[in-house]
């Protein structure tokens, strides 16, 4: 029996919707519709199921929702000069252009072209330098650590403790999770720990954390004995590893796993985000949470 309190990030995931749509209701009320725009590039399933999901949560939040859908042979100047007219547009309030973006296409570029204050995805550096100085007023933080944090909000209730002080380890050093993540934690007064690929006996720096955010990309690498008895475990890791047996189709089957062997760590953890149904969850109600920010803002 696993002895770690489960954080359920669906449950959580929810309440933050429906809290961004009250909030959008209200903004309504004063003339402002949020608006969210999602650029797809090309054709990849996986990006037309993601930029899928952010435009109906859009719809569920009741915002304005546009999907742009333009050629795998789109040009960088074509897609420039569509981020130029979404900037100008005062009914869109936040920009998503879904990566990976096709070869020939420079994402910096692209991501830098996007107005600062409709950088949804917070990956612009402006949005990156506002949070390492601690703008939080100006930021728009990326959504996956935004989401992160509120998972540990309610761990913390959960076990009755705070975040203050306490040793935090991150795994993986990515600009889209760990290095936001870092800093998120270090603004609530956590002493952080940035691990990475390099990083000397992990195992030994993992099993010193209160909190331990895994953000890797290798499947249950992180085991039960790496955790720190009564720790807050966060599993970012989404990897696909093969399941057992066949589906309907004779394709073998195939199932989601974490970063962190989830059973083991279960056992030592206080409190542990599962996969499915942890921190996914919360990745696209962030970017409605962030729409709504840009649009309070801009009113
Ligand atoms: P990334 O590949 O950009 O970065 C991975 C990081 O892990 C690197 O900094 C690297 O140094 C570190 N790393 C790699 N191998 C390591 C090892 N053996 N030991 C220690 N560190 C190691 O990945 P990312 O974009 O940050 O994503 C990480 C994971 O999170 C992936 O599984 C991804 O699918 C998942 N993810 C989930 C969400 C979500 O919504 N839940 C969002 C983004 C990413």
């Amino acid at each position: 029996m696993a002895k770690a309190y489960g954080l359920d990030g669906k449950a959580i995931a929810d309440e933050v919707i429906a809290r961004v749509s009250a909030d959008a209701a209200a903004l309504r009320g004063r003339g402002v519709t949020p608006g969210l725009a999602t650029v797809l590039v090309g054709a990849d399933p996986a990006s037309q199921s993601y930029v899928a999901s952010k435009g109906k949560a859009a719809k569920a939040c009741g915002f304005h929702s546009e999907q742009h859908t333009l050629a795998e042979t789109t040009s960088e100047a074509e897609l420039l000069a569509l981020v130029e007219k979404l900037n100008r547009d005062p009914a869109i309030h936040g920009i998503l252009v879904q990566l990976p973006l096709p070869k020939g296409i420079d994402s910096a570029r692209v991501l830098e072209a996007i107005d600062p204050r409709k950088d949804v995805d917070g990956f612009h550096p402006i949005n990156v330098g506002l949070l390492s100085i601690g703008e939080m007023d100006r930021a728009l933080v990326p959504c996956t650590p935004a989401g992160s944090m509120i998972m540990l909000d309610k761990a913390c209730a959960a076990l009755g403790t705070t975040l203050a002080g306490k040793e935090a380890v991150v795994i993986g050093r990515s600009n889209i999770v760990g290095k936001p993540m870092a800093q998120l934690l270090l603004q609530r007064h956590c002493t952080v720990t940035l691990a990475h690929s390099r990083t000397h006996d992990l195992p030994a720096v993992a099993r010193r954390a209160d909190i331990l955010v895994a953000a890797v990309g290798q499947p249950e690498m992180v085991r039960g004995d790496w955790v720190k008895p009564g720790a807050i475990v966060i599993d970012v890791g989404i990897n696909r590893v093969a399941g057992q047996g066949v589906d309907a189709a004779g394709k073998p089957k195939t199932r989601l796993v974490g970063d962190v062997a989830y059973a083991e760590a279960a056992e030592v953890a206080g409190a542990i985000t599962p996969v499915p149904g942890g921190v996914g969850r919360m990745t696209v109600a962030m970017l409605m949470a962030n729409t709504l920010e840009a649009a309070k803002r801009s009113a």
